[in-house]
């Protein structure tokens, strides 16, 4: 189903979410509201067949669990790394780190539609040889046998999934086949349009109907597309910058032998919220915010810093691309990353210096250009 590539919030679903198996080395977890979905079915089904209900969406979510591996699968194959699998309510989710280039886009988008198919297909034989006749698409399904059931789910899937909107995967198939002839930021503009585009024909036919359910999926293939497009257009602004653009490059660094109150003090009358620490020429560590408070609170303020310091920070060469560095940030790890050349520090570079910087690009590229301006 829908892949959103940014690492940013996985700290939050992995606590929340259980770790059940690893395949091919990617992590598959279940998200708690999946199990809470499944016992409400079993409960509010009673007698009315909520077990088999509840069966039934298990091997529904297996199929899911598949599709996701379809995407998993081919984008190891292209050497696209994905952080794990999770399994929703609505539907799994696998994490992609990184982001792919329109090519490997393609084809990570399409194998997981194409994996319901060859469910169909493999299903649609079965009931043939049990049953002795081809399968109809009855969308009812009341009276239909659990492996009818299975198949048409499937056939759901795969079409459901290839409808050109964000954020199922046949709006990143019109994304990449865009981009392999435009910029990223115009294939996803006009991929997003299309969206919201079918996501407004979608409301509007649910609201005549007064089907509910179509008006949920429009709001969500709605702001899906919006996500999508913002997102994009604020990596446009990285693109063709390296790190040195944007790092900080004035700042304090402290020695292993300086106490917390000292950086304290620094943190408060200089605004710079992680240091350095070195020792000589050599830089040993990273005291940030989060080390600096924990360490206040354990320690108190004649604590030494050398104690609380990451020895384990990142670190990034002053040409490296800032697209690159972004990828680096996420809500478990949001810590600066320190900018050196061979053994000497030149800079550092922490979320908010980005977040300065996408703000300044994007006021430059609303500027109206003289020409342009209505009188
Ligand atoms: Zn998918």
């Amino acid at each position: 189903m829908s892949r959103p590539q940014q690492p940013a919030g996985s700290a939050t679903h992995q606590s929340l979410s259980l770790h059940v198996a690893t395949v091919a080395g990617i992590p598959i977890r279940i998200h708690f509201t999946f199990f809470l979905f499944l016992a409400w079915i079993g409960f509010s089904g009673g007698t009315n067949g909520g077990v088999s209900w509840s069966l039934f969406l298990v091997a529904v979510f297996f199929c899911v669990v598949l599709h996701e591996l379809g995407h998993a699968l081919v984008a190891k194959r292209l050497g696209v790394t994905t952080r794990d699998i999770t399994l929703y309510p609505i539907g799994g989710v696998a994490m992609l780190e990184g982001r792919p280039k329109p090519k490997q886009e393609l084809w990570i988008s399409l194998a997981g539609p194409a994996v319901n198919l060859v469910l169909a297909v493999l299903i649609a034989l079965v009931i043939v040889l049990v049953e002795g006749s081809f399968p109809r698409l009855d969308l009812g399904m009341q009276h239909s046998s659990f492996l009818t059931q299975l198949w048409i789910a499937n056939v759901m899937l795969a079409v459901f999934n290839m409808i050109p909107a964000f954020p199922m995967d046949g709006g990143r198939v019109l994304r990449a086949w865009l981009g392999l002839r435009m910029a990223e930021a115009r294939s996803t503009q006009i991929a997003g349009g299309i969206g919201q585009g079918l996501a407004i024909i979608l409301a509007v036919t649910g609201l005549r109907t007064q089907s509910f359910v179509l008006v949920l999926i429009a709001i969500f293939v709605f702001v899906g597309a919006a996500q999508e497009i913002s997102g994009t257009v604020t990596r446009s602004f990285l693109e063709g910058h390296i790190l040195a653009d944007v790092m900080l490059t004035r700042f304090r660094s402290l020695t292993s032998g300086e106490s917390l109150d000292t950086a304290a003090n620094l943190m408060i009358h200089n605004a710079q919220h992680a240091f350095p620490i070195m020792n000589g020429d050599e830089v040993i560590g990273l005291l940030t915010r989060s080390q600096l408070a924990q360490g206040l609170t354990e320690d108190g303020p004649t604590g030494y810093v050398a104690r609380w310091m990451l020895r384990d920070f990142k670190v990034a060469g002053p040409n490296d691309p800032l697209e690159q560095a972004v990828d680096r940030f996420s809500q478990a790890d949001p810590s600066p990353i320190l900018v050196m050349e061979e053994d000497q520090l030149l800079g550092i570079l922490a979320m908010e210096n980005l977040s300065e910087f996408i703000m300044l690009e994007n006021a430059k590229a609303r500027r109206v250009q003289p020409t342009q301006r209505r009188i």
